[in-house]
């Protein structure tokens, strides 16, 4: 007989390491929660040679109970059962990336709900501390430390320290964007390399993410779509370079966000290279956030853990929509041009 049963912390290291492959992937899962919790400000510090993140927001916060079971395996607040899977409206549902974190690195978690005091706990080699009473404002703290001790290879395997700043970078622009009412501060090494003040003004992040895109040069517009078969209201949101004014000269600033998450996704990409071919040519490319917000039930999140590549039930009508509502607002711009001239 050949094969036999893996040890369970060999199945454990195995699965937390596709959760959690960088210190960016470390972020994202951080910083997800802490929007899912309602943060209006989150502050991220990281120190790469030490393998360490620090993620603090002034969100809702974890009870006693609830800080106990969070590192647990497949813990989670955020679904309940099966039907959920289909209503999906946070960014995290699985319940296995502080877990996940855990077993691959050492990790303090401090939190505190408005009507008690603050907790924290501490884990090491999968072994949790008990759980103590500490003075903190409601939110939650948590910094991991000594990320890959276990995996020494991973470390290797991961880009220098420079690109992964630039990755963890472009994460925070990515959700700033779609979450423009929240505060970010990054520190690297205790100094503040990004603040992005969350005043709801996706201009003003786009222009300060990309040192070429002018705040003037942006057009925005809000779009209220009736959903087919779901008697709902979808919106989409867009925030563009008016193309006689602003273009690139590769596809690098075209992002689509779906529900609070920057997604990938080629067929909707396509449709808004078309929407500009008329007024771009070949050889330009737009500038673009799209933002589409529609119900949970139109969006299949469960082809990767990190949620990037996703399935959207109903592609045809959204393609559609996109289009026209990008041909709308050139259209009005030019209107708005033509009626300028005398
Ligand atoms: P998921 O986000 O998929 O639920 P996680 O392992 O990321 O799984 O987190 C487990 C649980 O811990 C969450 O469901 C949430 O209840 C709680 N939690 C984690 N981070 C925070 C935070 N910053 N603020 C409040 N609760 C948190
Ligand atoms: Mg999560």
């Amino acid at each position: 007989m050949l094969i036999q049963k893996l040890p369970i912390d060999v199945i454990k290291l195995i699965a937390a390491g596709e959760v959690i492959d960088s210190l960016s992937a470390v972020v994202r899962e951080l910083a997800e929660n802490s929007l899912d919790a309602g943060a209006g400000r989150i502050v991220i510090s990281i120190q790469p040679s030490l393998w360490r993140v620090q993620v603090a927001d002034n969100g809702r916060g974890m009870d006693r109970d609830d800080l106990f079971l969070c590192t647990q395996a497949h813990t989670t607040s955020k679904i309940k059962d099966y039907n959920d899977l289909h209503r999906i409206n946070t960014l995290g549902f699985r319940g296995e990336a502080l877990h996940s974190i855990a077993q691959l690195a050492d990790v303090k978690i401090v939190s505190r709900v408005a009507d008690d005091c603050g907790y924290e706990i501490c884990c090491h080699d999968n072994h949790c501390s008990t759980i103590n009473p500490v003075a903190i404002a409601p939110g939650t703290i948590i910094t991991v430390e000594n990320l890959f001790k276990n995996i020494p290879l991973r470390r290797q395997a991961n880009p220098p320290f420079k690109q992964q700043i630039k990755q963890i970078q472009t994460l925070i622009g990515q959700l700033s964007l779609c979450h423009p009412q929240v505060t970010w501060q990054l520190f690297v090494d205790d100094k503040l390399t990004l603040y992005i003040h969350g005043d709801n003004e996706i201009k003003k992040i786009l222009s300060q993410l990309s040192k070429t895109i002018k705040y003037h040069d942006l057009t925005s517009q809000q779009i209220t779509i009736n959903t087919p078969e779901e008697n709902s209201l979808s919106h989409l949101d867009l925030v563009l370079g008016l193309p006689d004014r602003l273009s690139r000269p590769r596809p690098d600033w075209v992002k689509i966000g779906l529900n609070g998450r920057v997604i990938k996704s080629p067929e909707l990409e396509s449709s808004i290279y078309s929407a500009f071919h008329r007024t771009l040519g070949r050889d330009r490319f737009p500038v673009i956030f799209l933002h589409l917000k529609t119900s949970p039930r139109q969006i299949d999140w469960n082809r990767h853990p990190a949620k990037a590549e996703i399935y959207l039930h109903n592609l045809d009508f959204w393609q559609e929509q996109i289009i026209s509502a990008i041909n709308n607002i050139f259209k009005i711009t030019d209107n708005n041009i033509n009626q300028k001239i005398p």
